[in-house]
């Protein structure tokens, strides 16, 4: 379906696209495109671009006239024909999206998925203040990963998440579970800091958190920890108060979630440690990690 506000712009979300799918179609080829659409869909993308790749029009190819039958028997040149279907602004991003998913090595797919992001502009931070993007620090291939919420004033300053006052308690936190903070991946819902630090608005995290979800895509933690009732609400999709959403596993697209308070609410109230260190030791269990009884702090 052709989009007619965007000369060249195919829309489709992932059960159109696989109705339009003609049934002469090979059924591995159809099999394919229809995974890929939905993964791109799952992480927020609907809007596929038209773009010419030597020797075959995937556009054409897959969606209107029967592919040429060497076509159908290369699935490298399949996936080649898919991965051009790309997501996204134009070649740029075509090829980054290549490099992510293309990539056996996770830090270089970050850096794909950093290159996407650019000097974001997709939302109304880019104009409130912000200094730098925020995008995300530590081990590619974390298996544990902490998501804030976002960025403040210390953190818009340096280019790095949680290195402020509430920075320092999670490296503490990170330090009690006999981690450091380099074995671990840190990240936030948004990526930019909210003028004033206020809290970030549903369009924000919306239009931000499908690169989060890349990341996580990217370094694939077995656990994931959402710090605070923000972070837990957009990724879990669920309203409820902290007492309720903590102390418990979610299933967070395949991969384990637990819920935290944020260490800006424990700075504020440090009664509540003892609670987020019974979070701390249920993830460290899972991540069999050596339980001990105290946190050092
Ligand atoms: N609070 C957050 O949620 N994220 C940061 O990076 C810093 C403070």
């Amino acid at each position: 379906m052709s989009d007619p506000r965007t000369p060249g712009l195919v829309h489709c979300g992932a059960l159109e696209c696989w109705e339009f799918m003609p049934s002469t179609l090979d059924p591995n080829l159809r099999r394919a495109l229809a995974e890929r659409i939905r993964f791109y869909n799952d992480l927020g993308i609907f809007d596929f671009y038209r773009r010419e790749v030597t020797g075959v029009d995937p556009v054409e190819g897959c969606w209107g006239t029967q592919p040429e039958p060497e076509q159908q028997e290369d699935m490298a040149r399949t996936e080649t024909a898919i991965t051009v279907l790309e997501a996204g602004k134009g070649p740029f991003e075509a090829a980054n999206r290549e490099r992510e998913f293309s990539s056996a090595d996770p830090a270089q797919a970050l850096r794909a998925i950093r290159e996407d992001l650019g000097d974001c502009v997709r939302c109304r931070l880019h104009k409130q203040g912000r200094k730098q993007i925020v995008f995300g620090v530590g081990n590619p291939n974390a298996e544990l990963m902490f998501i804030g919420e976002a960025p403040g004033a210390d953190e818009d300053e340096q280019g790095e998440p949680f290195v402020g006052r509430a920075g320092q308690l999670l490296n503490n936190m990170i330090k009690a579970m006999g981690l450091r903070r380099e074995d671990v991946y840190i990240a936030n819902i948004i990526k930019c800091r909210p003028p004033g630090n206020r809290t970030p608005e549903r369009d924000e995290c919306e239009t931000c958190s499908p690169f989060l979800m890349r990341q996580i895509a990217v370094i694939k933690p077995k656990v994931i920890v959402a710090l605070g009732a923000v972070a837990a609400k957009t990724l879990l999709a669920i309203n409820a108060p902290m007492s309720e959403l903590r102390g418990q596993w979610y299933d967070f697209r395949g991969t384990k979630l637990a819920v935290t308070y944020h260490p800006a609410f424990l700075l504020r109230d440090p009664r509540q440690k003892k609670e987020a260190w019974k979070d701390l030791q249920m993830v460290m269990k899972e991540l069999g990690l050596h339980v001990t009884m105290r946190a050092s702090e």
